[in-house]
């Protein structure tokens, strides 16, 4: 059995300091923060994850959600999914975001997932998860047991011949359409990522999947003011109602005037090797009356690159009718 250490760092400096002698932040990392746990202790007792020190973040004073002087919200990195789900700001505000968060894993996970986990949760690729089967993402040259095997629930958008593993999280295709920031303080001090600058495509380095290097501790994520009468949809379609991931989701924040739509932030999830923001979708929709034929073309325009594998072809036509639905009801609302 595989022996690590623990330690609880007194303060947020103490945390970089200590992570930043890893050699890497991405698959294979010696040293991990650990927060809420449901990723990373699942991970290592299946010997995926073998970090030889944990740093326990639970007792850093990252667990608040502030109101931002801008009419933003700050929301810090140990604030539990449900604690965010349930803010009223985000009921009232950013209602995609409670939508797809609650959408998510069960009520019992949610209580201790953690945002920052959250948003840097593994794939749910089964060849990942499994040290006997070859995978690019776990074991860098290996080869990619899903292009030829077992792909259904795997993505159809931002893919390589290295990697089509789906990222999984519900949050991140809310936070992708509400333009959030995610800030990190790290060994060279702090600094602020464009939420669609923070995942990175599987490439030729799967087992790259952020941005993050040794140290990097993400501290907060900030949501921009509230668009004016925006109004808001997650939906998400998985096999079975709850706790289960999806297979095709998608999040919305349109504004309209009159009958057309003036503004639009479109992401999909389900479908993509990162949470999935479609600037086509959302060009295809700005200036065009709300019609349920302009929903479609939006949809087509946003699935357009999508490459299917053997088993995961019928996701296309599923998140465009996921997309077409969430934008009927959003103009509905
Ligand atoms: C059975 C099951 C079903 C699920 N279903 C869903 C679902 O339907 N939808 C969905 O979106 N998710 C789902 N999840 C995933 C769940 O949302 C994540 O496991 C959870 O959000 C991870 O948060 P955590 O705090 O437990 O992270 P941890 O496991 O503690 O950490 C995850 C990773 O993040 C790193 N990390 C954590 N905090 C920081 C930080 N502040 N800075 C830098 N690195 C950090 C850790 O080192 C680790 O690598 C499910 C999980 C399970 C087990
Ligand atoms: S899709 Fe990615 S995670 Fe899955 S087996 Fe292939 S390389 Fe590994």
């Amino acid at each position: 059995m595989r022996t690590f250490e623990f330690k609880r760092p007194e303060n947020a400096a103490s945390a970089v300091a200590a992570a930043a002698q890893a050699k890497t932040a991405q698959q294979g990392a010696d040293i991990r923060f650990l927060a809420g746990g449901t990723t990373l202790v699942d991970l290592m007792k299946l010997e995926v994850e073998t970090p030889e020190r944990l740093l326990d973040i639970n007792r850093l004073p990252f667990d608040k959600i502030e109101e931002l002087p801008d009419g933003g919200l700050k929301i810090g990195a140990t604030v539990r999914n449900s604690d965010l789900a349930h803010h009223p700001k985000v009921q009232r505000d950013y209602a995609v975001l409670s939508q797809a968060l609650l959408s998510g894993a069960s009520a019992q996970l949610r209580n201790l997932a953690t945002t920052a986990g959250n948003l840097l949760q593994r794939t749910r690729c089964m060849y990942f998860r499994d040290t006997a089967m070859p995978c690019n993402k776990r074991e860098p040259g290996s080869g990619c047991s899903a292009i030829t095997g077992s792909n259904r629930a795997l993505a159809v958008l931002g893919t390589s011949e290295h990697c089509i593993a789906t990222n999984p999280s519900d949050m991140c295709v809310a936070m992708a359409a509400l333009e959030a920031t995610i800030h990190v303080q790290g060994a060279k001090g702090s600094r602020a990522i464009a939420f669609g600058d923070f995942h990175l495509l599987p490439g030729k380095t799967p087992e790259r999947e952020t941005v993050l290097e040794p140290g990097d501790l993400v501290t907060h994520i900030t949501l921009p003011p509230p668009k004016p009468g925006s109004k808001q949809v997650y939906l998400k379609l998985r096999d079975r109602a709850s706790y289960e991931f999806a297979l095709a989701s998608a999040a919305v924040v349109v504004t309209m005037s009159g009958g057309n739509v003036s503004q639009a932030r479109v992401a999909l999830g389900g479908v993509g090797t990162k949470p999935w923001r479609s600037p086509e979708a959302e060009a295809a929709l700005t200036g065009k009356p709300a019609t349920e034929a302009n929903f479609r073309k939006a949809a087509e325009a946003a699935m357009r690159k999508a490459k299917p594998q053997s088993e995961n072809g019928f996701k296309i036509e599923l998140a465009k009718r996921c997309l077409v639905h969430a934008l009927q009801t959003a103009a509905k609302a």
